[in-house]
């Protein structure tokens, strides 16, 4: 099943949207996102809360 971390939702006016079938890459690539677009070093928890059904 493919989920997906919309970057909106963590609050951010960006629109950054991620999809995957693996959890941990979409984890992985929100995380990468963040730091460099954003400056932001996100907990991977707050990530996970991201993750939604594509
Ligand atoms: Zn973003």
């Amino acid at each position: 099943m493919v989920h997906q971390i919309v970057c909106e939702d963590a609050g951010m006016d960006c629109s950054f949207v991620v999809k995957s079938e693996s959890d941990d890459e979409l984890v992985e690539m929100a995380k990468r996102h963040g730091e460099r677009r954003h400056g932001v070093e996100m907990d991977e928890n707050d990530v996970r809360d991201l993750i939604k059904p594509a």
